[in-house]
């Protein structure tokens, strides 16, 4: 026999965010709102500044999203995408606009530097500060900080920010959209960093009126034939394995950047393929970008590559995920990435 619990909030269940009077204060009056997020913004960057956007200006807040670097394009189509100012393009414009703001918010990152120029730019600038983010070891960037590197992405920790500022109503459809795209992209699709809050706001999203099918569709069906051939040249001709360390390497060199016609974004997911091997605990992806040699690692169970990143490499990011950058030869980094399995052997290799 089937028995029928009533609704009732589940939030009472969920870690409450610590609204102090001072903030709620902040936020009830129009302000003039900059809303940052990090370099090679993703899905969690562009969903949370884009929800946090479309709650705030049913406030009546005036609010601009910048990011220093251009997003993949399959998040053209979350509303409010076009309007994104982005530092690299729109630099002079960027400039005009900030000294007027006096609300900055910082989403999905937690160092200045993660902003680069923007970040030096935007440093002595007077505006109050709110941090909502989800990285390890943050820098003090905000007056309002909320920092919980256990969520499961900055778009959940924006969800909760809303209900603990008693708007759960202002999560329309569109700013549901937003949030989804984030948990999704960060969670590998409920693959990794999931916890039982994570389902508990989807469900309600989805009561809100999430087509939560239709946002997966936009995220990982919108793929271009060069995409498919990009991964199988990584994966037939750019992987290399290391089963005694159970590691697996990809690596892309300036030339495959111009023969696959690489932009940004064309590469994300792709370091995620090895750790689909069973035996896989560590995966790295090497890969020349036009300016920098970039590093993406990602872990299985207890490994920590963002102590490997932050010692090594002087990047940073998340336990299982973490990425750098260096001004080294593509090939010394992935001489040195190889250099350092033996010092990881045992973390490695146990079970
Ligand atoms: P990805 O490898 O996909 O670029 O990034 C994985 C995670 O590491 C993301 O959470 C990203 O924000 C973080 N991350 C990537 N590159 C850097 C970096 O150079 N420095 C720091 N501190 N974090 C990074
Ligand atoms: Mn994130």
């Amino acid at each position: 026999m089937l028995h029928c619990v009533p609704l009732r909030p589940f939030w009472d269940k969920t870690q409450v965010m610590n609204i102090t009077p001072d903030l709620k204060q902040l936020l009830q009056i129009p302000r003039n709102v900059a809303i940052f997020s990090h370099r090679n913004p993703d899905g969690d960057a562009i969903g949370s500044s884009l929800a946090m956007r479309h709650y705030l200006e049913q406030y009546g807040h005036t609010v601009h999203v910048l990011f220093p670097s251009e997003f993949p394009e399959e998040f053209e189509v979350l509303p409010g995408s076009e309007d994104i100012l982005i530092w690299d393009i729109h630099t002079e414009e960027s400039k005009q606009l900030l000294p007027h703001k006096n609300l900055f918010i910082f989403l999905d990152f937690n160092a200045l530097n993660r902003i680069d120029r923007m970040g030096e730019y935007i440093a002595s600038l007077p505006a109050n500060r709110i941090l909502i983010d989800h990285h390890l070891y943050p820098d003090s960037i905000a007056e309002h900080a909320f920092s919980e590197p256990e969520a499961s992405s900055t778009c959940e920790m924006v969800y909760r920010f809303i209900v603990a500022m008693g708007d759960v109503l202002k999560i329309n459809p569109i700013v549901g959209k937003c949030i989804y795209t984030g948990i999704v992209t960060d969670t590998g699709s409920f693959r990794h960093a999931t916890n039982a809050t994570v389902f508990r706001i989807v469900a309600d999203l989805v009561e809100r009126g999430l087509d939560d099918t239709g946002v997966q569709d936009m995220i990982f069906n919108s793929n271009k034939e060069k995409h498919l051939r990009l991964l199988g040249h990584c994966l037939s001709q750019r992987m290399e394995y290391y089963p005694e360390y159970r590691t697996a390497l990809i690596w892309l060199s300036k030339k495959d950047y111009e023969t696959f016609d690489i932009q940004r974004g064309d590469t994300e997911g792709i370091v995620n393929y090895l750790l689909s091997m069973k035996d896989v605990r560590l995966a790295a992806f090497i890969h020349n970008q036009p300016t920098v040699v970039k590093l993406s690692l990602r872990s299985k169970g207890d490994l920590d590559v963002q102590e490997i990143c932050k010692k090594h490499f002087n990047g940073g990011g998340h336990k299982n995920a973490s990425g750098a950058y260096t001004f080294d030869s593509l090939r010394s980094t992935i001489e040195k990435f190889k250099a350092l399995l033996p010092l990881y052997e045992e973390a490695l290799t146990k079970s």
